[in-house]
């Protein structure tokens, strides 16, 4: 049977090592676990008969709302066209005051507000790792990314090695559509099993359902809340050739004295690894969230102002080589700007910019979310002051 806890504090599951208590917290093994958290939320009303019932006894409350499903779409089939009601009658049982429902992976990617979340947050460990075919992969949306991508290479399958050390979960990975070195998740996407919560059905939706873009995908947009993503279908390919055309890549090639026709797809992935871990904070030792802002995407115009002020900034078009892009317009290294504007290994108190990396805010030990949040303000502000351009986060803030 699920068990629901109260007051857990989050800051212990978030990898910025932030964030008061959750009202309520739920750990998710499997379909059955989701869909009764579910339930529990709808019936909530603060002392309300329905939400003692269904807290204490779950099981008669769920064939409570079985009959009363069943019964609303027998009176629904008497009544003319223009009178019936939803037949979702189960999911709007309470929904008006129904708990918000907060779903975290590994919390890699959340600023969890000090005052923690008046809601119900449910903890995703689905797991399981089936393989279809040789190339194509069923995965639990609570295993662990980076666990995936060591397995698909291990097996010498293209299309992940370059997302190697993502910290966080195969669920988050097409929420996010997580990105590095030349590589999005969303190319390697067949399909993503959700749970509906409206319905509280199972759906499939296909790569293109999913709506992907650079940090994109249906499931940060209002239509696509009420999706809890529950496997994730991969399709990997048995030949490829790497991408090795990243300067840290090319300088550690250079450092080492490697060509690239020498390097094979695990050794890719072990490049990778050695250059994020000297890039990005230890987080045994460092709370972050990664990168906290999105890259702007601009038009030619901006560009050309931005150009004025900083001559020596890289960008590229970002509808060369990739699929996900947008005609005619340029992502700037905003990490670049950041650092000629002089954030890089700024310190403000317990929180600050870290020293190797400009997009990366950090939390020193005991910093709180409104530091951090106070910190982004000011960065914000600065860039906007600077280059007209309107940053925004990438880091998801409850
Ligand atoms: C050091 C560091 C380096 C990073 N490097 C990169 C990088 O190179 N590229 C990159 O793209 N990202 C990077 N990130 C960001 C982060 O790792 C990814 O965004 C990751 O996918 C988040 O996974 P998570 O499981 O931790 O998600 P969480 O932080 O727990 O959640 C993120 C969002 O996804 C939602 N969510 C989580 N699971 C589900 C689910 N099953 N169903 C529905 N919604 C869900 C949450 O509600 C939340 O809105 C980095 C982060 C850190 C700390």
């Amino acid at each position: 049977m699920l068990s629901i806890q109260e007051n857990i504090l989050l800051a212990d599951y978030t990898t910025f090592k932030i964030g008061g208590p959750a009202r309520y917290f739920a750990v998710i093994k499997n379909e059955e676990d989701l869909k009764q958290a579910v339930i529990f939320a709808r019936a909530y009303s603060k002392n309300s008969f329905r939400f003692y019932f269904s807290r204490f006894c779950p099981k008669a409350y769920k064939k409570f709302l079985e009959i009363f499903s069943y019964f609303s779409k027998f009176f629904n089939s008497l009544r003319t066209k223009s009178e019936k009601i939803s037949s979702k009658a189960v999911s709007q049982i309470g929904s008006e005051k129904s708990l918000p429902i907060y779903v975290l992976g590994g919390g890699s990617n959340l600023l969890i507000s000090d005052e923690g979340v008046d809601g119900l947050v449910l903890k995703m460990e689905i797991k399981g790792v089936t393989w279809m075919s040789e190339s194509q992969v069923i995965v639990g949306a609570g295993e662990v990314w980076d666990d995936l991508v060591e397995k698909t290479v291990e097996k010498g399958l293209y299309g992940l090695e370059n997302l190697s050390g993502i910290p966080g979960t195969v669920g988050a990975s097409v929420i996010q559509n997580i990105e590095a070195y030349g590589a999005e998740v969303s190319r390697s996407v067949e399909t993503v099993e959700v749970f509906n919560k409206e319905t509280l059905e199972i759906e499939n939706l296909t790569n293109e359902q999913c709506n992907f873009n650079y940090r994109q995908s249906i499931f940060k947009t209002e239509k696509g809340k009420k999706y809890i993503v529950l496997k994730v279908i991969f399709n990997l390919a048995k030949q490829g050739k790497l991408n090795l055309e990243y300067k840290d890549v090319k300088n550690y090639l250079k450092e080492n004295n490697l060509r690239e026709d020498q390097v094979d797809i695990k050794k890719a992935r072990e490049i990778l690894l050695f250059v994020r871990r000297n890039k990005l904070p230890d987080l045994e030792q460092i709370g972050t969230a990664g990168s906290f802002f999105k890259l702007p995407v601009v038009d030619s115009e901006t560009l050309s102002y931005i150009k004025e002020i900083s001559p020596d900034m890289p960008h590229y078009r970002i509808d060369i080589g990739c699929k996900t892009s947008i005609q005619g317009e340029h992502k700037i290294p905003l990490g670049h700007l950041l650092e000629q504007f002089g954030w890089k290994g700024y310190k403000d108190g317990n929180v600050g910019i870290f020293e190797k990396h400009s997009l990366i805010v950090v939390n020193h030990g005991y910093g709180k979310s409104k530091d951090i949040k106070n910190l982004v303000a000011k960065i914000t502000k600065d860039v906007k002051e600077k280059t007209g351009i309107d940053i925004e986060p990438e880091v998801v803030m409850w």
